[in-house]
C-alpha cells in the first residue's frame, strides 16, 4: 500500500543545512537556518533558562501527566507580556503548544470548528502557513505583503479585506514577519484594526518574534490594537526564538472573545485537537519558562538577554542599511525592517552564485537570517553581494 504514496518535496532549508555543512570553505556564510546567532556564530541557551533548568531538576518531584492544556502556569505567566497588564483576563484564555507551529495549528483548527471556510493571508509568508491552512483544508486566498520599495503593502491588505467575507480569516503577524522583516506600523495597525472589525473577520495573530523587532511591549502594538478593536480572535504564540528554546517545542495557542461561553467552546475544541494530536505538548521547556516569570531576578535576566540579542541583530540592520546601494540592490530598507529577516531581491542565479563562489547560503527565497551576520562576516557578505547583483 505504501507504493502508493506520491513523494512530497524535502524541505528546501533543511537541503540548505545539508549543502551548508557539507562545504568545507572555512569562511562560508550562513544565512539559511532561523535561529539567532551570537557575533560568535553560537545559538546559546538563554542564562536564565539555564538557571531555570537547574531549579526545575532540583525541584521537580513528578512527570506526571498534566492533560491535553499543558503547564496552564506557563500559560497565564506569558499574558501580561503578550496582551498588557491591564488586559481584561476574563476574555482570554489558553493552552499550551508543542510550538508556535502547534498553536497555529490549533487556531486554524478551532476556526475550521467554528465553522469557518476560507483564509486570508499576506504573502510570501513562513511557509508553513500556507502548508498548514492546506492541510486543516481551509481555502486559501493570499495578497501581497510587501511594495515593491520594501514597506508594508497596506493598500493591498485593504483590497483583501474588502473582498472578504464575515466568517472568513485573516491570518496576520504580530510582528518580525518572517520572511520579510517588512511590520505593518502603528499608525497601519491603527487603520487595520478597524476594518478587521468592520468586515466581521476572525483575526488569527501569530507572534512568534516578540522582543526580537523593537522590545517586547513595541512588538506586540498591532496584536493589543486588533484585541482592544474586534470582539474576537486567536493568537498563537512562540517562546522558541525569545527564549531561545527551539527544539524544546514551546508555544501557547489564546483565543480571546467577548462571551465567557465561546472562550470555554474556544478551549474544549482546542483541548480536543490537542488530546487527538499531541496528547499533551511536551513540558520541559515551558516550565521553564515559568520558572522564568514567576522569579523577578530571572525575568530581569531574560529581558537583558533579549535586548543584547536585539541590539546585535539592530547593529547587522544599520551596517547593512549604511552600505546603502549594493550592485542593484538597495540596502536601506533594511535598516527599518525588523526581527531575524529579510529578503534580498536576487534571482535564483544570483542566490546559487553567491553559494557557489562565496560560500553564502541563504534560502531560495532570498530570505537572509540576519544574526548570521556578524563582525568578522560582515564585509565579506556585502562584497560578495555586490559582486553578484553587479
Ligand atoms: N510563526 C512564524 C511566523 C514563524 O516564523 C515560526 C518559526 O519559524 C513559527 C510560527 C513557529 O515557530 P516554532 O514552532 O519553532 O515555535
Amino acid at each position: 500500500m505504501l507504493e502508493n504514496l506520491a513523494p512530497q518535496p524535502a524541505d528546501a532549508l533543511l537541503a540548505l543545512i545539508k549543502l551548508h555543512n557539507a562545504d568545507p570553505r572555512a569562511d562560508k556564510i550562513d544565512l539559511g537556518v532561523g535561529v539567532y546567532r551570537t557575533s560568535d556564530g553560537a545559538t546559546p541557551v538563554f542564562a536564565a533558562i539555564k538557571a531555570a533548568e537547574k531549579r526545575l531538576l532540583d525541584t521537580q518531584d513528578s512527570k506526571a501527566y498534566l492533560g491535553p492544556e499543558g503547564d496552564m502556569g506557563f500559560v497565564h505567566a506569558l499574558i501580561p507580556y503578550v496582551f498588557g497588564a491591564d488586559f481584561d483576563r476574563s476574555r482570554v484564555e489558553g493552552m499550551q503548544a508543542p510550538g508556535g507551529t502547534g498553536a497555529v495549528r490549533l487556531a486554524v483548527e478551532v476556526a475550521k470548528r467554528a465553522g469557518i471556510k476560507r483564509l486570508w493571508m499576506g504573502t510570501p509568508s513562513w511557509p508553513n502557513h500556507a502548508q498548514i491552512v492546506n492541510a486543516i483544508g481551509l481555502e486559501l486566498k493570499t495578497f501581497p505583503h510587501m511594495t515593491a520599495d520594501g514597506a508594508a503593502d497596506l493598500d493591498a491588505l485593504k483590497a483583501a479585506l474588502a473582498q472578504a467575507e464575515a466568517g472568513d480569516a485573516v491570518l496576520l503577524h504580530g510582528c518580525c514577519h518572517n520572511p520579510t522583516g517588512v511590520d505593518y506600523t502603528n499608525a497601519q495597525w491603527d487603520e487595520i484594526a478597524p476594518l478587521l472589525q468592520a468586515q466581521g473577520v476572525l483575526p488569527i495573530l501569530d507572534l512568534a518574534y516578540q522582543g526580537l523587532g523593537a522590545g517586547m511591549e513595541a512588538d506586540a502594538y498591532g496584536l493589543r490594537k486588533v484585541l482592544a478593536t474586534v470582539p474576537e480572535a486567536l493568537v498563537a504564540y512562540s517562546c522558541d526564538k525569545n527564549f531561545g528554546l527551539y527544539r524544546d517545542r514551546v508555544g501557547a495557542f489564546y483565543a480571546v472573545t467577548s462571551d465567557a461561553d465561546a472562550l470555554a467552546k474556544a478551549m474544549s475544541n482546542g483541548a480536543t485537537i490537542a488530546r487527538a494530536s499531541w496528547s499533551m505538548p511536551p513540558d520541559h521547556g515551558a516550565a521553564a519558562v515559568r520558572l522564568v516569570l514567576e522569579d523577578a531576578e530571572l525575568t530581569k535576566l531574560w529581558l537583558a538577554e533579549l535586548d543584547e540579542m536585539r541590539d546585535r541583530m539592530r547593529w547587522v540592520r544599520d551596517r547593512l542599511a549604511a552600505a546603502q546601494q549594493v550592485g542593484t540592490v538597495n540596502m536601506a530598507p533594511l535598516g527599518t525592517q525588523h526581527g531575524l529577516f529579510s529578503m534580498l531581491p536576487l534571482n535564483g542565479e544570483q542566490i546559487l552564485a553567491i553559494r557557489e563562489k562565496h560560500g553564502v547560503y541563504m534560502a531560495g527565497s532570498g530570505r537572509i537570517n540576519i544574526a548570521g551576520l556578524t563582525n568578522g562576516n560582515i564585509e565579506k557578505f556585502i562584497e560578495a553581494l555586490g559582486d553578484v547583483a553587479a
